[in-house]
């Protein structure tokens, strides 16, 4: 009875399945291998000691989260939502957006979340195809194509893009805003610590463009879940109609303002994966059978031959990389995060011995 219930289009859904075994080392979720810095976690343990006002529902708005992030990145604090995670702010722009009969222009191969959202709102997902051929980079011209031929409300831009590592250039970006006139151009830059290139000053000029940030990746706190939208005052009102009260913690919102204070940390943390990203890359060129593709991110994607063995092998040393079940385009690719020197030696290693013995 109950499946007869739930909209015929979430039917064929399959909930998401993080890997629960337990690891040795975990390289399949794009998150830092660094703790919170200490200083942010002794006043985080002080605030919880003294009077962390839990019976009180958070800040609403976020107040003094917004503020120091308009600090940090040089915009206006009004023009900043906080979400729980950048996921939340996905599913708030296909709800404001997004009915029946409308179209999303999404990149494949990419983030689930982009489809998923506009399925959930009554929409219709529409991708533009990232070829393998072309080591999956963005083609302007293709999305603009589709831009004319979907007449889209939402053009997605993942960038640098997850799970492939490449980035569109910041003049592309800003071509594509300027062409869709008539959509909301969302750039997921999730992961633009790893590469410094971003289209956030940008969101001034463009009254379409919003940009989505999140802390779960460069600034190690994916299980505080927290991510911002930045755009300009039309975009940042529409995006609020939605937002649920309340939705982000207070301890989250406190968690996230101690760690942006910890600016030199953070710096160091990213050059040392960027650094790693780089030797990693190398090293897994050298082993044969493995196709490396140029990463801007803290993950490389890999194609493999014989992947799912390989993917087994990993497992059982208990070391886990992310692989891809369905999809066509990443067929016998994993995507490995990057962690500290002494991880990715470990991965290197079994690596070698999977490779070399099979
Ligand atoms: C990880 C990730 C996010 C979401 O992060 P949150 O944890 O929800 O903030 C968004 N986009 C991409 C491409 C990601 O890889």
């Amino acid at each position: 009875m109950i499946e007869e219930l739930i909209r015929p289009e979430i039917r064929s859904f399959i909930p998401y399945d993080a890997n629960q075994q337990p690891y040795k080392i975990k390289l399949d979720a794009n998150e830092s291998p660094f703790n919170m810095p200490l200083k942010a976690r002794q006043k985080l343990s002080e605030f919880i000691l003294n009077n962390p006002g839990l019976n009180l529902y958070p800040d609403t708005d976020s107040v003094k989260l917004r503020k120091a992030l308009s600090e940090h990145w040089k915009v206006d604090y009004r023009n900043i939502i906080v979400g729980t995670g950048s996921d939340q702010l996905i599913q708030i722009l296909a709800n404001v957006f997004v009915g029946p009969g409308d179209r999303v222009l999404y990149p494949a191969p990419s983030f689930g979340m982009y489809a998923d959202s506009c399925i959930i709102a009554g929409g219709t997902p529409v991708k533009y195809i990232l070829q393998p051929e072309n080591r999956f980079e963005y083609s302007k011209q293709t999305i603009l194509e589709a831009y004319d031929k979907e007449k889209p409300k939402l053009v997605y831009i993942c960038n640098p893009n997850n799970p492939t590592g490449n980035l569109m250039p910041r003049g592309d970006v800003l071509e594509v805003a300027g062409y869709c006139k008539d959509a909301v151009v969302i750039v997921d830059e999730a992961y633009a610590e790893f590469c410094d290139d971003t289209v956030i000053p940008d969101t001034a000029e463009y009254e379409n463009l919003i940009v989505l940030k999140t802390f779960s990746k460069a600034y190690g706190l994916a299980g505080i879940r927290c991510g911002y939208s930045i755009a300009g005052p039309g975009l940042t009102n529409a995006v609020n109609l939605a937002r649920a009260p309340y939705n982000i913690s207070s301890l989250s919102q406190y968690a996230a303002l101690l760690v942006l204070e910890e600016k030199t940390e953070i710096a160091q943390n990213i050059s040392y994966l960027v650094n790693e990203r780089e030797w990693l890359s190398k090293e897994l060129t050298k082993i044969q059978g493995i196709d490396v593709y140029n990463s801007y991110a803290n993950f490389i994607l890999v194609r493999v031959d014989n992947c799912r063995e390989v993917y087994k092998k990993l497992c059982e040393k208990g070391i886990f990389v992310r692989i891809f079940g369905a999809s066509p385009l990443l067929e016998n690719c994993l995507r490995i995060s990057v962690g500290i020197r002494q991880q990715n030696t470990v991965l290197l290693d079994e690596l070698n011995t999977i490779c070399y013995n099979k």
